[in-house]
């Protein structure tokens, strides 16, 4: 592992105001998937990512997120996600390591094999988890939530959904830097499109910060599978301009050229956690090619990623991380 993140080499000034805690082995590996209807069709592989119990996406984002948090000596973090939340596994699991707590408010979400399974992992994470049910009662909790796990005078430091605070972003903007380090050095061409998931948009985001920064063409297509957050193109943009913002607040002359970034409900089906049979199929599909997905987010974006008319190279980002 190389303890120096990209952002870094390309900002120094960066180093000493933006801790980084690297947790996986970057970069992440790129291959063609081929048999599928698509022609032309590129992964960048997330799964492995991540030292602890969880890899995937989430664990980029606390590679920013955990040294903030250290930096405020916080103990305690109270964070948000639905019943399966991989986001909430792996803060618990990253976090625990750093001697800091998790606690978890739980909404709904349709409950099945993977849900259950993802609950039995979050109860042996060591978080706490309260399940509040809905967005509205997770909010009328949340004074009692903080009061509840406040040690002494200090309430706990709260994460939004998915970690896609402006500094977890930050992760993305990393990944699209990498990124476009394996296009220079020919382990891909330079992606068209690129299909990511999109639940709390940190990682779309993110990637089109990064992919702008390292001056890649590549026009991100964000599939949104949750319907109870704003994340059409124009949210998702905000939030790459408000990590923006801390970049050059914390030392970094940065020139980015405007965001290529679009976004589609079209592989949503009935909202969050609702399985479609286009991404059952999708997920088949991706089994055959030697890539496990998830129902709740890959298997929606890989449909996209099939069906949508795009001009290649497509590259399919697997945010999915199980052990
Ligand atoms: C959280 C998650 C996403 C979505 O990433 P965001 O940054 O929250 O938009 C995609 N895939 C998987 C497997 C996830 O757990």
């Amino acid at each position: 592992m190389t303890d120096r993140a990209l952002l870094h080499q390309r900002c120094p000034t960066l180093e000493r105001t933006l801790p980084f805690l690297r947790l996986g082995d970057a970069p992440t590996p790129v291959r063609e998937l081929t048999g599928t209807t698509r022609t032309d069709l590129w992964c960048k592989d997330e799964a492995g990512y991540g030292s602890g119990g969880w890899g995937g996406n989430k664990v980029r984002k606390l590679e920013w997120l955990l040294p903030e948090l250290r930096r405020r000596k916080a103990r305690t973090v109270l964070t948000v996600g639905a019943t399966g939340t991989n986001w909430g596994l792996a803060a618990a699991l990253y976090a625990r390591e750093l001697g800091i707590d998790t606690v978890l408010a739980l909404i709904d979400q349709p409950e099945d094999d993977h849900v259950r399974e993802q609950l039995r992992r979050l109860r042996l994470s060591g978080a706490t988890l309260h399940f509040t049910h809905s967005k509205p009662l997770t909010i009328a909790a949340a004074p009692w939530l903080f009061l509840r796990h406040a040690r002494g005078l200090r309430l706990p430091y709260y994460l939004p959904a998915g970690g896609s605070a402006p500094i977890g972003v930050l992760g993305y903007v990393e990944a699209g830097l990498e990124l476009a380090e394996q296009v220079a050095a020919g382990d891909l061409p330079e992606p068209r499109h690129i299909v990511v998931p999109v639940g709390s948009g940190g990682t779309a985001a993110g990637l089109a910060l990064g992919c702008a920064l390292a001056g890649l063409r590549s026009r991100v297509l964000a599939v949104v599978v949750n319907d109870t957050l704003p994340l059409a193109a124009s949210d998702l943009t905000r939030l790459a301009g408000r990590t923006a913002t801390i970049l050059r607040k914390r030392g970094a002359a940065l020139d980015i050229p405007p965001l290529r970034l679009a976004s589609t409900r079209d592989h949503l089906g009935p909202g969050y956690g609702h399985p479609t049979s286009e991404a059952t199929a999708a997920a088949d599909v991706a089994e055959a090619t030697g890539l496990h997905l998830d129902p709740v987010y890959t298997a929606k974006a890989f449909a996209a990623a099939l069906k949508t008319d795009l001009d290649g190279p497509v590259l399919f980002m697997n945010t999915y991380g199980p052990r």
